[in-house]
């Protein structure tokens, strides 16, 4: 986890901090490695109930597992919600004859037997707390929200994401307000390459906890219900939701979700292990400014858009370089506000044609993918002013420029901006005869 998810997280807690803190009651953070926690504390505090978030991923659900062979040796009770997803994976499973369903259409048809998501929590008011009395002083103090500091993380960068419920109720208001947009909303028409996000940008809120998923759900519903007409699954905004659930339900009965090797779902394939081209496209030098700017946004913000996603992507594994999905899964975790176990290499598989997607043979152009949307390159001049000042027509492509041009636009290639690492064509044509071959044989 980089130091962008870090700041955003402690920025989490401390907004609910605040808004606990205005209930009457107040959050306490203990560190440490969970069971010992719980030894010491259960006594100590007199614990009756630890309640947690039902997770798919591994590591929370061998959590879960032990916390609930310690209730049973210390004596208390473990409650375990489904509220991160909005349906319970275990009931889709079941439908489908306990295996996952590997197509989205085929989840939705899962999906319409189950009927509509539980409804959302209902939002707590200081009578829900009211036998939570605030610890003594002392205590509050010493289980406060930690600084970044006192983790010894960097110091914070200019990333526009602030952490915290507060805020992600706002975003979730400032979209709401437009009801056409809401209605009408069709995620390919969105666009990878504006200055703010084209898209409603929750999923950090989703990803930490900080917003429910059902609230959104239920709101988008009631929107719908007053639209005369609205955009359906897979492309409007309730069906993004639902590819959040796809992903869950897939991920929570796959071994070895995360890597090719042991994979039941995955394409194995034998990518190339290349460290140092690896290292280009993770640190945005691969000479290609669409590619190059998306990482920029990615290093310094920790959130870029869907189609943006897909272009790195793509350029990483079966368009350019020909790198496992898994080294770019790695980077994306470390550097993403949303990472997230299911989704994330959900995902990544899907973008390298290992899973779930098949039409290997459409890869995207890391110069003319960008230009539909954005002919001007005002998105690379932000992230790379190093070519701001070249004209529209080489800003995809400034290697293309005579020298004179790159003089004057005070930016020469291949000494102040790296030349391109691949020819884009001859790769691109080398790794669709791979692709074709893995997938005969
Ligand atoms: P919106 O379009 O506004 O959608 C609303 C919500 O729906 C999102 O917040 C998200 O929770 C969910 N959603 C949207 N698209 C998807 C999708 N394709 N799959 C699953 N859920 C979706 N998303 C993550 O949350 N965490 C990740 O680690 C992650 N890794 C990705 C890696 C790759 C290679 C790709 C191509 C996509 C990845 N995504 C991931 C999915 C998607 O890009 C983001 O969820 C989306 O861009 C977030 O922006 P938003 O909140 O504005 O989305």
């Amino acid at each position: 986890m980089g130091a962008l998810r870090w700041h955003f997280l402690l920025q989490c807690l401390e907004d609910l901090q605040k808004n606990l803190c205005q209930l009457g009651s107040c959050l306490l953070v203990i560190q440490g490695e969970y069971e010992s926690v719980l030894r010491d504390h259960v006594q100590k505090w007199n614990i009756t109930q630890v309640t947690l978030d039902a997770e798919v991923e591994p590591f929370y659900k061998e959590m879960e597992a032990n916390i609930r062979h310690l209730g049973e040796e210390l004596g208390f009770e473990v409650l375990s919600v489904v509220s991160h997803s909005l349906y319970d994976t275990k009931r889709i499973l079941d439908l489908n004859g306990g295996t996952p369903p590997l197509t989205y259409k085929r989840f939705l048809h899962i999906l319409s037997l189950l009927g509509d998501p539980e409804v959302p929590v209902r939002t707590l008011t200081a009578e829900d707390f009211r036998s939570c009395r605030p610890p003594d002083p002392g205590l509050a103090e010493r289980c406060r929200v930690p600084l970044a500091a006192d983790l010894k993380i960097l110091p914070e960068s200019t990333s526009p994401w602030r952490g915290g419920e507060t805020e992600g109720l706002q975003r979730l208001e400032q979209h709401l307000t437009d009801q056409g947009w809401v209605a009408s909303f069709t995620k390919p028409r969105t666009i990878p390459n504006s200055l703010l996000p084209s898209t409603t940008g929750l999923s950090p809120y989703f990803s930490l906890g900080c917003l429910s998923v059902r609230t959104f759900f239920y709101r988008l519903s009631n929107i719908y219900a007053q639209a005369k007409h609205h955009s359906l699954p897979p492309v409007s905004l309730q069906g993004q939701l639902l590819w959040r659930e796809f992903f869950y339900t897939v991920a929570s009965a796959t071994p070895n979700f995360t890597k090719m090797a042991g994979n039941p779902i995955c394409l194995q394939i034998g990518w190339y292990e290349d460290a140092e081209r690896l290292h280009k496209w993770k640190t945005a030098q691969t000479g290609f400014p669409w590619i190059d700017a998306i990482m920029t946004q990615l290093r310094l913000e920790g959130w870029i858009h869907h189609l943006a996603r897909h272009a790195v992507a793509c350029f990483l594994t079966r368009g350019d370089l020909w790198i496992s999905w898994e080294e770019g899964m790695k980077v994306f975790e470390e550097l993403l506000l949303d990472a997230d176990y299911s989704i994330n290499a959900g995902n990544w598989m899907w973008l390298s044609a290992s899973a779930f997607f098949h039409q290997y043979t459409r890869i995207f152009c890391p110069v003319r993918f960008g230009k539909r949307t954005d002919p001007e390159g005002q998105y690379i001049r932000k992230y790379l002013p190093v070519l701001k000042n070249f004209p529209s027509k080489y800003i995809y492509e400034p290697w293309t420029a005579s020298d004179e041009e790159q003089a004057q636009a005070g930016c020469i290639i291949g000494r102040d901006y790296p030349f391109p690492m691949v020819n884009h064509k001859e790769a691109s044509d080398r790794n669709l005869q791979l692709m074709k071959q893995v997938r005969e044989e």
